[in-house]
């Protein structure tokens, strides 16, 4: 199913097929929240609902941008689009979002993101960069053995403990 995905390299397309679920989640758990409150005669947690409404909107609304071009290019290639190819697409396309954020945890979790700090220059480099893109310096030491990237003044790798 890649060769759907050529030309989709929009940074805000991403944004969206990522905030778009999130938020139809999001919007959904408040509003089942919300209506179990109703129902159960608690109103404590009914307030959730009004959340829930402009969230789930405004997670349909990301949601329909992320995908809309990938639908008309979808439909455009296909000269008889089936309902079922269409709703494979969107599952597939739905699990590789989850995959990308999960990714994306995982490197926030692993710190892989966090900005690094050159020590020459002081300038903040961009998260994974090897490199100060102001000096030149390495500002990461990349493991011999496993090719691990480690903070410039570690002593051992972080992965494997091979001295660097
Ligand atoms: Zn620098
Ligand atoms: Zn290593």
């Amino acid at each position: 199913m890649n060769r759907y995905n050529l030309n989709e390299n929009s940074k805000a397309r991403k944004v969206f097929r990522i905030l778009g679920p999130i938020l139809l989640g999001v919007g959904g758990v408040l509003l089942v929240i919300s209506f179990l409150s109703l129902i159960s005669g608690g109103l404590g947690l009914f307030f959730l609902g009004f959340i829930g409404i402009p969230v789930l909107f405004v997670g349909g609304v990301f949601t329909s941008l992320g995908y809309m071009g990938a639908m008309a290019r979808y439909s455009a290639s296909q000269t008889a689009p089936v309902a079922k190819d269409v709703t494979n697409y969107m599952v597939d396309n739905t699990s590789e979002s989850v995959a990308r954020m999960a990714g994306a945890v995982v490197k926030e979790i692993k710190g892989e993101s966090k900005p690094v700090q050159c020590e020459t220059c002081g300038e903040v480099a961009h998260p994974g960069a090897v490199f100060c893109d102001n000096c030149g310096k390495p500002l990461a030491k990349v493991c011999p053995k496993c090719s691990a990237s480690n903070d410039q003044n570690a002593r051992f790798c972080q992965k494997c403990g091979e001295p660097l």
